[in-house]
This record gives C-alpha cells, sequence and structure tokens, in this order.
C-alpha cells in the first residue's frame, strides 16, 4: 500500500475521532493543515453563524495558515490578540474579551487515545476559553498530540511542550536553558493552570479537528 504512515495515522484518527465523540465532542478529520483551514472556514463558520472570532496561544493555529486569513477578515469582528503593534495592556484587553467571542481557536497540548483534551497554560485565557465563554470552540489538533492516557499526556507536557514553549518565548526559566524542567519558581514560569477537558458541554460546543500532519509543538 502506498503512504503507510499517513494510512497508519488515518486509521489512529478514526478511532480517536470516535473516542472524542464518545465524549460530546463534534470532530472532524483533515489530512493536512491546509485542509483543516478549509474545514474552518467552509464547514464550522458557516454552520455556527459566528460573527466574532479571536484564538488563543497556537502553533498549530499559525502553522494551518488560518491565521493569516481570518486577522482581516472583512465579515467578522476580529480581536487579534498576536497583533504586535499593540500594547501588552490592550493584548490583555482583547485576549478577557475573547471569551465572549462567537468563536474561539486554539490547539491543545495533547489528547489521549480515550478522547480527552489536556492543557498547561501560563495565563490561562486559552483553557478558560476552552473551558467556557465562547460560544464556539475549534481546537485544532496535529497527530504528534496523541498520547496514551492521561500520565502520558502531562509527562508530554512536561517534558516537551512546555520547555519547547518556553524557548519559542524567549522565557528566562530553567526549562528554556537546559530543556528539562525543574519545576521552576521563576516569574516567568509558563506552567500555571492545568485543564483536563473530558468531555464538550454542551454536545458539540468543542469542535476538534484532527490532522494527519505533526502540527505545532
Ligand atoms: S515549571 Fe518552569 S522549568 Fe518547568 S517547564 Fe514550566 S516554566 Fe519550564
Amino acid at each position: 500500500m502506498d503512504k503507510p504512515i499517513e494510512n497508519y495515522w488515518r486509521l489512529r484518527l478514526k478511532d480517536l475521532k470516535a473516542a472524542l465523540e464518545e465524549n460530546n465532542f463534534e470532530v472532524f478529520l483533515a489530512d493536512s493543515g491546509n485542509e483543516a483551514k478549509k474545514i474552518v472556514l467552509e464547514e464550522i463558520l458557516p454552520k455556527t453563524g459566528a460573527k466574532s472570532v479571536s484564538w488563543g496561544g497556537s502553533t498549530t493555529f499559525i502553522a494551518s495558515g488560518l491565521y493569516d486569513v481570518l486577522k482581516d477578515h472583512p465579515d467578522l469582528e476580529v480581536l487579534d490578540t498576536y497583533d504586535k503593534t499593540i500594547s501588552p495592556e490592550e493584548v490583555m484587553a482583547r485576549r478577557r474579551q475573547a471569551l465572549l467571542t462567537d468563536l474561539f481557536i486554539t490547539g491543545t497540548n495533547a489528547v489521549t487515545e480515550t478522547g480527552k483534551l489536556v492543557n498547561l497554560d501560563m495565563i490561562g485565557n486559552r483553557v478558560a476559553a476552552i473551558t467556557f465563554g465562547p460560544r464556539h470552540v475549534v481546537v485544532l489538533v496535529g497527530r504528534n498530540k496523541i498520547v496514551p492516557d492521561l500520565e502520558e499526556a502531562m509527562m508530554r507536557i512536561k517534558e516537551y511542550a512546555a520547555p519547547t514553549n518556553a524557548i519559542r518565548l524567549d522565557k528566562k526559566t530553567p526549562c528554556a536553558k537546559t530543556s528539562y524542567c525543574e519545576e521552576c519558581k521563576s516569574p516567568e514560569r509558563i506552567c500555571n493552570h492545568w485543564t483536563v477537558t473530558e468531555k464538550s458541554f454542551p454536545k458539540g460546543r468543542v469542535k476538534v479537528v484532527l490532522v494527519n500532519e505533526n502540527l505545532g509543538i
């Protein structure tokens, strides 16, 4: 068979879709970041009727190309929390306002094979939005985020995602220097708020787009 790796992951993603649906998430399958972008723009946005949109820190969101399309979208009220031309105070104000948008887009640090989303935030705006606030939430998930269970999810985040994000964000934390988590007390510590989203409530509020590609950190 051609493309054994893609087909391996296609089978895994099909099972994960079923597990997530069992937990009341609405689930979409995409072969690439570009296809995920199309699903959000052509299926999810029209279906939700969203008039306002924002996002939380997610390299997957940027890698999919969605940010470039949405930041200047002419028909939506856009709260761009990545805008580098505004002050830190304005960024924080937008993060708060983003909790009341119709559609919030982000990624996840890990997803378990049993269909749970696991996240660890610095500020908490991303996990707050996943939990409550925006009418709809889209979570973009590359196949590299899949882990067997909660323990492996937490390990993935503390041993890989958090140090890598600290390096990406130029944080003054031990992990940014050594790559290892030292459970720091740094003022710039990025590990402050854990969430485990076991189920979507209400059913279908959280939409997960599973992507058959490695995307994000
Ligand atoms: S607790 Fe500190 S050292 Fe550990 S990953 Fe988080 S920021 Fe890095």
